[in-house]
């Protein structure tokens, strides 16, 4: 039997004049989320209706959808007491108490929400062994009488929230096989900035491995978003010419100034607005403030670092809820921790950095890595497991 669901939306709603766009994107976004499942979408100006066969996995695939406030289980009645009433007493089977809650947002309907409460409520007294609670139930039954029919429902499963995923346009997100940079993309997504990935990495300073790691953690990612592109940038000859020519204090500032021009570049070839990364103030010396703002001179986008003000707990905590931390941590060497100096400098002079870099033809190998990027879509979730 086809089952129907229910979808509130999320902050959208509050956007008037964008609440079309929204909408359209995150029916987009659904609809691409449930493209196995044999669906029949329906909406209107506050609800969505999905009609479905298998419930269970519909509701799991819409638990990743940003832009939902909430999605529920419903039965669609005819608009009369009759059948409302009939249809609240069998959702209250097997419970002790109960209550009911009524929303009318189709005014020609005669009664009021009060008292259609209070008359669905005495129906299910007079027809069971229940009794009313109102302030501690074992069930409550929505009540819903809209336009489009009335639908009753008991249980209302959290969305998480957000914008839908592409609302902002794309970014770029820098992504290395940490904790912090997926997490940092998981966030930009919620804010409905969908995202492309670059990954800069230094064969055969780096493995193999250490680059599966990365494509699996943006076929998680990709999960909330199914547009993710992997762009691969081979950084080893500028990384061995930055650890021959410059003061290996000034290494890590100058190695992501390079990680930065690039990522700049590739922002513009691809139509992408920010780039978005998982730097966090303090945590080591490339993320002081002065040291962002050394690095940051060379790109004249924004740059968004959503976890640049949580503390290492708190993006372990997200880590682990959106499933990435268990890959973050397996043990593949990621280029910068390769290179990494004895004492990298904290409080970096830009003109210094000017210098340095003027010591060697950069541009010649920052054009080299973007024309060699190796660029990787198509990710379904379980692609890169059995790499690792
Ligand atoms: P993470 O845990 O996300 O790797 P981190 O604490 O290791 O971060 P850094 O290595 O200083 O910190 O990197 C800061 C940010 O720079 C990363 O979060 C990521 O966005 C970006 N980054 C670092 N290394 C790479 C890389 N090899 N490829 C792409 N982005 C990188
Ligand atoms: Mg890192």
């Amino acid at each position: 039997m086809k089952k129907l669901i229910m979808i509130k939306y999320g902050e959208l709603t509050t956007k008037k004049a964008n609440r079309n766009a929204f909408i359209k994107i995150l029916t987009k976004n659904i609809e691409k989320m449930l493209k196995d499942e044999n669906v029949t979408i329906t909406k209107d100006r506050v609800r969505m209706y999905i009609t479905c066969d298998d419930e269970v996995k519909v509701i799991k695939n819409l638990q990743k959808v940003f832009g939902l406030h909430s999605i529920v289980l419903c039965e669609k009645v005819n608009t009369n007491i009759e059948d409302i009433c009939k249809k609240a007493n069998e959702l209250v089977i097997g419970k002790k108490t109960f209550k009911i809650e009524t929303k009318r947002s189709l005014k020609s309907f005669p009664i009021n929400s009060m008292e259609v409460s209070r008359k669905v409520g005495a129906y299910v007294l007079k027809n069971s062994n229940l009794k009313v609670d109102v302030h501690n139930p074992d069930i409550i039954v929505h009540v819903e009488i809209r336009n489009e029919g009335t639908f009753l429902y008991t249980d209302d499963i959290p969305g998480i929230g957000g914008y839908p995923v592409g609302i902002q346009g794309k970014g770029l997100l820098m992504l290395s096989g940490g904790i912090d940079s997926p997490v940092a993309g998981y966030l930009a997504l919620k804010r409905g900035v969908d995202l492309e990935c670059i990954y800069f990495e230094s064969p055969p300073h780096t493995s193999v491995e250490a680059k599966n790691k990365v494509l699996k953690l943006a076929s998680i990612i990709n999960e909330y978003s199914g547009n993710i592109k992997v762009h691969v940038v081979p950084f080893t000859k500028l990384q061995e010419e930055i650890y021959k020519k410059v003061p290996h204090t000034y290494m890590i500032t100058i190695m992501r100034r390079m990680m930065y021009r690039i990522a700049l570049k590739v922002c513009l070839k691809n139509n992408l607005k920010v780039i978005v990364n998982g730097e966090s103030i303090g945590q080591v010396a490339s993320q002081t403030l002065d040291s962002m703002s050394v690095i940051n001179k060379v790109v004249d986008i924004p740059v968004i670092r959503p976890v640049a003000c949580m503390d290492k707990l708190e993006i372990i905590s997200l880590a682990n809820k959106i499933n990435t931390y268990e890959t973050s941590i397996l043990p593949y060497e990621d280029c910068c921790t390769i290179f990494v100096p004895k004492h990298p400098i904290i409080h970096p002079s830009l003109d210094k950095c000017i210098s340095y870099e003027a010591t060697f033809d950069f541009e010649k190998l920052v054009d080299e890595c973007i024309d060699n990027i190796e660029t990787i879509t198509n990710f379904e979730s379980d692609d890169y497991t059995d790499y690792l």
